[in-house]
């Protein structure tokens, strides 16, 4: 039987998150914050009122404060705002690809009996995009449009072990941003981070993360046969 053990820890699981680590987006996150905020600050918003520099949080900030005054008024800035960040999601996803060991790497662990989930703050279309046959190969996919708290929330990483039947005691949480090792410390799973994104080792380290592999698909290198 094959396994997977961290810290003596038993591994069934495997979540990831997409972008960075299991495929190249190059999503311009500070266009796409700048122009949120442009369409924020139009609603008469406050920048300082946001405390936060991630989009979809500032979005949810924004639609609790409108929605105060006028639900109505929320519910319309809310779609312009998605709407928006999702033409640069697809965007990006016409032109990003999957790194060329990820379909092998789902296949593998399939093999080997590891469960496999993705989680991800991108929209579903452009996942699909990117990989069109991703449910083939990996269990469990939930994106944003699917989970009210996004991660690092722990209801995100809770939700797609639901699907899979997992807990977060046997699960590894792989991703190329600290925000994937806090969201795996959250719900209690074990974590590493990828060189794939645009982190170091020691900002992983920093976040807490486990280990560090250079890319993903060197998971299967640690699982014994
Ligand atoms: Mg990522």
């Amino acid at each position: 039987m094959a396994a997977l053990k961290i810290k003596d820890i038993i591994i069934n699981t495997i979540i990831f998150d997409f972008d960075g680590t299991l495929a190249k987006l190059n999503i311009d996150f500070k266009q796409m914050r700048d122009t949120v905020l442009k369409l924020i600050s139009s609603y008469g918003i406050e920048r300082n009122y946001l405390q936060t520099d991630f989009v979809l949080e500032m979005i949810n900030t924004s639609r609790e404060i409108l929605s105060k005054s006028s639900p109505q008024k929320a519910e319309i800035f809310t779609n312009k705002a998605i709407k928006i960040i999702e033409a640069m999601e697809i965007e990006a996803a016409i032109h990003g690809e999957l790194f060329s060991q990820t379909k092998e790497l789902f296949t593998r662990l399939k093999l080997s009996g590891i469960s496999t989930g993705v989680i991800t703050r991108n929209c579903e279309k452009a996942i699909k995009i990117v990989f069109p046959d991703i449910s083939s190969y990996c269990e469990a996919v939930v994106c944003r449009d699917t989970v009210k708290n996004v991660k690092p929330h722990p209801e995100h990483l809770n939700k797609t072990l639901q699907m899979l039947n997992s807990l977060a005691e046997n699960t590894l949480m792989i991703g190329d941003h600290p925000l994937d090792i806090q969201t795996g410390r959250n719900a209690g799973t074990c974590t590493a981070g990828v060189l794939t994104g645009h982190f170091s080792k020691s900002d992983f380290l920093n976040a807490g993360a486990d280990f560090v592999l250079p890319q993903a698909v060197d998971i299967l290198d640690l699982v014994t046969l």
